[in-house]
């Protein structure tokens, strides 16, 4: 009986030696024979370990696994302790410090929160894991960029929601009701700008937590690759460990991968159980996700889903201002402005055109000027949908008149006012697919029946008044520019 300890050892080890399989015999000889077991006090068993830092990997890396294979050993109550050598130096009587195994299922314990200095007299060595084979990492790399940051991430209308909420799951990730956190937008609105950004913020607030971001591609080619090597099981336990999981475009599993969608489900219970985060993005509203697991996107209704809009153009010109500024690039008003009216897409258009702008008068050794921008965009524009929109026409009209162009939002009667009011109006009904309604909302917030009003009342001065047929035609000129 006396033995026990040994005898519940050696078949853990048993186990554990089948499940990592002989591809990472490696593995396992580096970080399992060394273990050795003192004691078993009713069902926990003590080991001990070479070092912290070993104790810290096996935490990392095995701990599904140690606990899977120590319930089996010693029933649903089994526990593992360690005792960790601390300093091997002292050849005599070795400080011996035990901790328990941690409850979290995995993620790294920072190295502070262990009572022992690592590196004392520089006498240590600390095994270097990128040389041991078969293990491949030591730390989770989150995949995050750098540049895709929260303060960069300018706010809108069009995105203050998923903002707010980035900033609340980074604040408190796993903690809020915002899980999953789903965020959708057509391409270019900044979800992977805004999903990494969260990432980041986390990692700042919460440095203890692991972070990793992943497009749904590259998690199903992984997936793929494991089951080829037969290393699904590493795959899952990998995910499983991860405190701050984003997938990227998950539209992407639309209609195929089923066995990566099971995959990725049963992991994503996991996490949620184990209240971590999980940030998805994807290109369309979860209602318009055809072909994804209907458990899937049942899940994926549990939390919260924010939407990314095409930002206004007040929204355009902030963005393309913080671009410059990043890059330490001056621009005229109006040429940021002749930018943002005519570029409306989405930013990453956006962001495209003023990159092309940049580099053509640096290739051409030009000074950026209106005239060159209306060039560049122009041809910019043509390759990709020109769309004259209600805010560039207020413009037009504003500058015409030589109003501001916010003049148009006024509740003011003042006939100048009025006119482009009008003006404005009767262009849109000209030009853009907008409807009666859309067009009254967005020029000072008038209704459709004064919008059709206008647009009889310019059509009349243009017939009855020289003045008018004039402005109306020169307008009509510049808007077709
Ligand atoms: P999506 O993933 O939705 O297709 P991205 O996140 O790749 O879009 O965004 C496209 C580009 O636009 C990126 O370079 C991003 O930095 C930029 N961008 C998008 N939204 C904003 C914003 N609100 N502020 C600053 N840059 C933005
Ligand atoms: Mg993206």
């Amino acid at each position: 009986m006396e033995e026990d300890y040994k005898r519940v050892w050696a078949e853990c080890l048993e186990v554990i030696k089948d499940t990592l399989g002989p591809e990472n015999r490696k593995a396992f000889d580096t970080w399992f024979t060394p273990i050795v077991p003192l004691q078993l006090e009713g069902t926990t068993l003590l080991v001990q370990v070479p070092s912290p830092f070993f104790y810290e990997w096996i935490e990392e890396h095995y701990i599904d696994l140690l606990k899977r294979v120590i319930r089996m050993q010693l029933g649903p109550n089994g526990m593992l302790k360690y005792s960790i050598v601390v300093d091997q130096t002292i050849p005599t009587d070795p400080m011996v410090t035990t901790l328990p195994s941690s409850q979290r299922s995995s993620t790294r314990n920072p190295l502070t929160d262990l009572p022992v200095n690592l590196n004392r007299d520089g006498s240590r060595d600390i095994p270097n894991p990128f040389v041991i084979p078969g293990i491949q990492k030591t730390r989770v790399n989150s995949q995050l960029s750098p540049n895709y940051t929260l303060e960069n991430f300018v706010e809108g209308d069009c995105n203050r929601l998923a903002r707010s909420a980035g900033y609340a799951v980074a604040e408190k990730p796993g903690q809020t009701a915002f899980n999953p956190m789903l965020l959708h937008g057509n391409v270019g609105l900044g979800k992977t700008h805004l999903a990494n950004a969260i990432g980041l913020k986390t990692k700042q607030l919460h440095p203890d937590k692991t972070v990793l971001y992943v497009t749904s591609e590259q998690f199903m080619q992984q997936f793929a690759e494991a089951g080829r090597a037969g290393t699904t099981n590493d795959f899952i336990h990998f995910y499983e460990m991860i405190d701050v999981l984003i997938v990227d475009d998950i539209q992407f599993w639309s209609g195929k991968a089923p066995k990566t969608q099971e995959a990725f489900f049963h992991v994503f219970n996991r996490l949620h159980q184990r209240g971590c985060q999980i940030i998805i993005t994807s290109d369309k509203a979860p209602g318009d996700l055809q072909g994804l697991e209907p458990r899937l996107l049942n899940r994926l209704k549990w939390g919260l889903s924010a939407d990314l809009q095409a930002p206004d153009v007040e929204t355009r010109k902030r963005i393309l201002r913080q671009k410059l500024q990043n890059d330490g690039i001056d621009m005229s008003d109006e040429v940021i402005e002749y930018i943002a009216y005519n570029i409306n897409a989405n930013v990453r258009e956006l962001e495209g055109a003023l990159i092309s702008l940049i580099a053509q008068s640096s290739f051409n050794r030009k000074q950026i000027t209106l005239d060159l921008t209306k060039q560049m965009i122009d041809k910019y524009v043509q390759n990709t949908t020109r769309e004259i929109t209600i805010d560039y026409i207020q413009k037009v009209v504003c500058d015409y008149l030589e109003l501001p162009v916010d003049a148009i939002q006024q509740t003011s009667r003042k006939r100048e006012i009025v006119q482009a009011r009008q003006l404005s109006m009767y262009f849109a009904k000209k030009i853009t697919k907008s409807s009666l309604a859309v067009i009254g909302a967005q020029c000072g917030n008038k209704d459709h029946a004064t919008v059709l009003h206008a647009c009889k009342q310019i059509e009349n001065l243009r017939q009855t008044d020289r003045y008018m047929r004039k402005m109306v035609d020169e307008l009509e000129k510049k808007l077709a520019e």
